[in-house]
């Protein structure tokens, strides 16, 4: 019995704050912030945690003691003993050593000492590897994502009653698959921190496999995927041809399926498009749930652009909004590209982002299809109107007829497309109106074309022989 302590050990203020990081507030401080003490025997090294209860202790050894363990290991190094210590309500000042004074219960009571070797398994089992900033919160909803972000969010809340098992997204380059996988894994940690999770690059996986054979230590590196509780694979597309990769991978993908092991994979592709993959790893992907994520459509875009134009304190006007949204349409790497691009522009020339400024930016950033380059608008607007059969004097002219106004505004959408010209010029060159009626109708045109198949291949069309 002992009835004064030295003061906390500093390093465990430090495993505190690792702590912390990895747990949501509340569980923060109903488990941990509770322990009044903590302090540290240096030839023994023996850390004595003090608790104000058993109940405590047995709910710490429960559901955190691979965290508390790795956070000990790393902050004090290999070797350490842990130990815990309950005392009895402050005000009088007694503290008992639990060990000492209930000699009896010490072999039934989870209340003991035990050492913190080197974790059973490797410290980078609890590393999960997520990058924090690619959560749901940032990860903005449209009708591209909303199977998979619907189905992600339903697995991170519960995980063992999956049904999504394996969950295979799949999608371009750029359209936020790793973003997605990354959130999934981080609202799964926040919920159910007990959880192993861990993700890694198809590409990673291949390399750490690679190192394993060389070393001789296959079971290994097994075994250490066997024991994860979700695991996120980034792009399995880069598996192709890789044989003993495919099987190491065939043999932990089996061992946690039959265990209600949550996987989750993406890939560039669906599993049919998937060339060079074993049939029967092919047949496993779609055991679970096949969902895609699509190419996020103009409104997505716009959306995703908002939010980051927001987040990042910028100042960007709804017809740049737009038009950027419209002309950078195939990944969403692209947008957040173009959007760094005009931050560092009207920093460096000190200058209002404008229709025209994005336009130059765009071009420089992601490059004009070649097309672009080559199509004048006088060859856009003869076969317009050829196409919808128009007299080009109506088209310039100041007609309003449904039909006309069509042909006209489909005119300008596609000189926007494929002519370098700027969209005060093109208003120019279609019967003098001024840029912000280009930008309109282009949106209005790219609207319609998302929304409407007939249209979009009727307008399809007309590209084709424009570029014939
Ligand atoms: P992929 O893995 O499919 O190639 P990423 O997940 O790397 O794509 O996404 C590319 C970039 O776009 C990332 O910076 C990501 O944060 C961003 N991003 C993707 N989808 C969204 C979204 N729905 N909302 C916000 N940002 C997104
Ligand atoms: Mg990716």
């Amino acid at each position: 019995m002992e009835t004064h302590r030295p003061i906390t050990d500093s390093r465990w203020t430090e495993c505190l704050r690792l702590i912390e990081n990895n747990l949501t507030q509340q569980q923060f401080q109903t488990w941990f912030a509770p322990i009044r003490s903590a302090h540290f025997e240096e030839e023994q090294r023996e850390l004595t945690l003090c608790i104000p209860s058993p109940f405590v202790h047995e709910y710490i050894e429960a559901h955190f003691v691979k965290l508390l363990r790795t956070v000990l290991v790393r902050v004090y190094g290999n070797g350490i003993k842990l130990k815990y210590e309950v005392t009895t309500d402050a005000t009088n000042g007694i503290t008992v050593d639990f060990e000492a004074t209930t000699p009896s219960t010490v072999s039934t009571q989870p209340i003991r000492t035990y050492a913190v070797n080197q974790a059973p398994e490797p410290l980078q089992q609890l590393d999960s590897q997520l990058k924090p900033e690619y959560t749901f919160e940032n990860f903005v909803e449209g009708a591209a994502n909303k199977l998979p972000l619907t189905v992600g969010k339903a697995i991170a809340q519960n995980p063992k009653q999956s049904t999504f098992n394996p969950l295979f997204i799949y999608g371009g380059s750029g359209v936020g698959k790793t973003h997605l996988v990354n959130a999934i894994g981080l609202r799964l940690k926040e919920l159910h921190p007990e959880k192993r999770v861990l993700y890694v690059s198809a590409h990673l996986f291949q390399v750490q496999f690679v190192n394993a054979k060389l070393q001789n230590k296959i079971n290994d590196f097994i075994s250490f995927y066997q024991s994860i509780d979700v695991l996120i694979i980034d792009d399995v597309q880069e598996f192709a041809g890789l044989e003993k990769t495919q099987l190491a991978f065939f043999h932990i993908f089996n061992h946690l399926h039959q265990n209600g092991r949550q996987l989750i994979l993406t890939s560039d592709r669906p599993p049919v498009a998937l060339q060079g993959m074993e049939d029967r790893l092919l047949t496993r992907f779609k055991w679970g749930l096949l969902a895609e994520l699509e190419h996020p459509d103009v409104q997505l875009r716009r959306d995703i652009l908002s939010f980051k134009v927001r987040r990042d304190g910028l100042q960007f006007s709804t017809p740049v909004i737009n038009f950027i949204a419209e002309h950078v349409d195939k990944s969403i790497r692209d947008l957040e590209g173009v959007v760094n691009s005009l931050m560092v522009y009207s920093l460096v020339h000190n200058c209002e982002i404008d229709v025209e400024v994005a336009e130059r930016v765009i071009s420089r950033t992601i490059g004009m299809t070649t097309p672009r380059a080559v199509l004048t608008i006088e060859q856009i607007l003869e076969h317009t109107c050829h196409f919808f059969h128009l007299d080009r004097s109506d088209v310039l002219s100041q007609s309003r007829k449904a039909s006309v106004v069509l042909g006209r505004q489909v005119a300008m959408y596609l000189a926007q497309k494929h002519t370098t010209l700027s969209t005060t010029k093109i208003g120019i060159a279609i019967g003098r109106r001024n840029h912000a009626t280009v930008v309109h109708s282009c949106q209005s045109i790219s609207q319609r074309i998302d929304a409407d198949a007939d249209f979009r291949s009727r307008v399809k069309e007309l590209e084709e022989l424009l570029k014939a």
